[in-house]
């Protein structure tokens, strides 16, 4: 196994129920490329029946999202306190 990988095993999840990140349907219905689903390095964003899903709940907090949708589609935010991912070291 990979060191990268090994450090992937450590990251923990504290899924709050409120999402952190909330998309725009209508923009995404309209957005053709839907380059989300390439560039999310969890995979929260995903094609079912056509229509753009996603889930906050594995989520990296990396941002990227939210520097990279050229629509402005997410109202981004980190997740409240005491939630979200973490990383434990060693
Ligand atoms: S890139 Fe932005 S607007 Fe397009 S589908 Fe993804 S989140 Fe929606
Ligand atoms: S912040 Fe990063 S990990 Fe979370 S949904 Fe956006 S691109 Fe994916």
């Amino acid at each position: 196994m990979s060191d990268r990988a090994e450090k992937l095993l450590t990251i923990r999840h504290h899924v709050s129920r409120t999402p952190h990140i909330v998309l725009d349907t209508e923009k995404c219905a309209a957005c053709l490329l839907k380059p989300c689903l390439y560039f999310c390095p969890a995979g929260c964003f995903s094609l079912v029946d056509n229509e753009l899903k996603f889930q906050y709940e594995g989520c990296l907090e990396c941002g990227t999202c939210r520097v990279m949708c050229a629509n402005n589609a997410l109202k981004w935010d980190y997740p409240q306190g005491g939630y979200g991912v973490s990383v434990r070291l060693g």
